[in-house]
């Protein structure tokens, strides 16, 4: 049957697409339909077609699926953070099981892989360290903050996002408060007029320690001592700054940053290992779950204490310097320069004396340093962004030859395809074990062990 745009029809969701989409079909035509989960029957609206898929808009939920839930936030639906806010938080863990499994299948190549259960939280909510509100004004001229709409800039107006801490609606409250008082205005993007930009808030969970920055299209803000003295007022406040960022675009933070009250960093600790975090430091969002993803990491790492460990995309050492311990030396590298910085001061914070941080490309640094054959890999671990692992720095590894390879992926899709690249090289899947940092969301971390065959030993 030929479906055409605007056409209604019935249809039974069976599936859920990687960005939490219901797929289901209608007289054998596959429909996406976002905000549908498995297991519903909806009436949809078909929006675009393709030659043999289409898209189309939840109208009215038939019969409801028994995985579906109420959701907790009432803008989970038009809010561009939440994808799976509507699925049973036990379904959602199965959604991503099957995802990451799937992936390496169809796109690894794996016949049957070898998963853990997944490692999900106790409490699905309130684990984000960090939020980054955008600041605005609506239709009526009055201060907004909130989330992005999905795909969109248009502010969801939302002080209390269900994902991050209590807190951040109090600092929220201050500041929104203070703009109205004193008649500061919120960033325009279209016209790049404006004051305030974002506001960055992170919270250190094992110290309760707050770090408040206020991005502006300036220099200064009116009457800060007046907001900073408020502010510091909430118990754990330690550090209040102000990011410069002038440019225009979706880069949230500008490259200078003035500290007005406290000190330029909050303290937090993953296990009994120290970390500085600043505005701009990479730090895993969901500390209760990367504490059980470093965890499996070191399990797959299965070291004695002889080993040399390459730790690629290492930010700002993290996991480097919790394998330090187990490992007789670790090397660290990563792109940017200040987490390289901040890496070797944590280690030093630390007392970790077993590990070297490289700063630049791990495509480049790593067969630099293979060249001169001076370096030697027991076990590699990488952590790439969403888009994986380079080519060159595969066909290194491979070359370098270690026991292990401990991939730490965001992104199973890329991951399975440098898996499917590491199996060509010689190296076969042993374990993997999905970890489920990002509740809610379609996001999903992945630890998988990767051993040599023992024909190539
Ligand atoms: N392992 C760290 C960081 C993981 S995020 C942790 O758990 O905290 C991925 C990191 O890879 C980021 O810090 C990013 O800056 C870095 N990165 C991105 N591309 C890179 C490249 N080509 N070479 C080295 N590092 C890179």
């Amino acid at each position: 049957m030929e479906f055409c745009k605007n056409q209604v029809v019935a249809v039974t969701i069976e599936d859920m697409g990687k960005d939490g989409e219901g797929i289901g079909k209608a007289d054998g035509f596959t429909l996406f339909i976002k905000d549908a989960v498995i297991g519903d029957t909806v009436q949809a609206r078909i929006m675009k077609t393709k030659n043999n898929y289409g898209y189309a808009r939840l109208t009215e939920i038939l019969t409801p699926s028994s995985h579906r839930v109420e959701p907790r936030c009432p803008f989970a639906r038009q809010c561009g953070g939440c994808q799976l806010q509507a699925l049973a938080y036990p379904q959602q863990l199965a959604f991503k099981e099957n995802m990451v499994r799937r992936n390496l299948e169809h796109i690894g190549g794996m016949q049957e892989v070898p998963m853990e259960p997944i490692i999900g939280m106790e409490e699905p909510f309130h684990y984000r360290n960090k939020a980054q509100f955008p600041i605005g004004l609506d239709k009526n001229g009055c201060i907004v903050t909130g989330f992005y709409a999905g795909r969109t800039h248009q502010i969801i107006p939302n002080r209390e996002c269900y994902l991050g801490v209590p807190q951040n609606r109090q600092i929220l409250d201050i500041v929104i408060h203070h703009m109205e008082k004193y008649h500061i205005a919120p960033y325009d993007e279209a016209r790049g007029k404006g004051l305030v930009r974002h506001l960055l808030i992170r919270y250190g969970f094992r110290t309760g320690e707050l770090l408040v920055c206020l991005i502006l299209n300036g220099k200064s803000f009116p009457h800060i001592e007046e907001l900073a003295e408020t502010l510091s007022r909430l118990p754990g406040m330690a550090s209040i700054m102000l990011n410069i960022n002038k440019r225009r675009g979706n880069t949230i933070l500008g490259e200078q940053t003035v500290l007005v009250w406290g000190k330029p960093y909050i303290t937090d600790y993953i296990q009994d290992l120290q970390f500085r975090i600043s505005p701009q430091s990479f730090f895993q969002v969901n500390p209760q779950q990367t504490e059980k993803m470093y965890a499996k990491a070191l399990e797959y790492a299965n070291l004695t204490g002889k080993e040399t460990v390459w730790d690629l995309y290492c930010g700002i050492g993290t996991i480097s310097l919790f394998l330090a311990r187990a490992a007789k030396k670790v090397c660290g590298v990563e792109i940017v320069p200040q987490a390289v910085k901040d890496a070797k001061r944590n280690a030093e914070l630390n007392g970790v004396k077993n590990v070297e941080f490289f700063a630049g490309k791990a495509e480049e640094i790593l067969p630099e340093k293979c060249q001169g054959g001076q370096v030697h890999a027991d076990v590699v671990v990488v952590d790439p962004p969403r888009k994986g692992c380079d080519k060159k720095l595969l066909d290194t590894v491979v070359r370098m030859g270690p026991q292990r390879v401990v991939y730490v992926s965001c992104d199973s899709a890329t991951l399975a395809r440098d898996v499917k690249y590491l199996r060509e090289g010689g190296y076969e899947v042993e374990k993997v074990c999905p970890i489920d940092n990002f509740p809610m969301t379609c996001h999903t971390e992945c630890v998988v062990s990767i051993q040599k065959n023992s024909a190539n030993i």
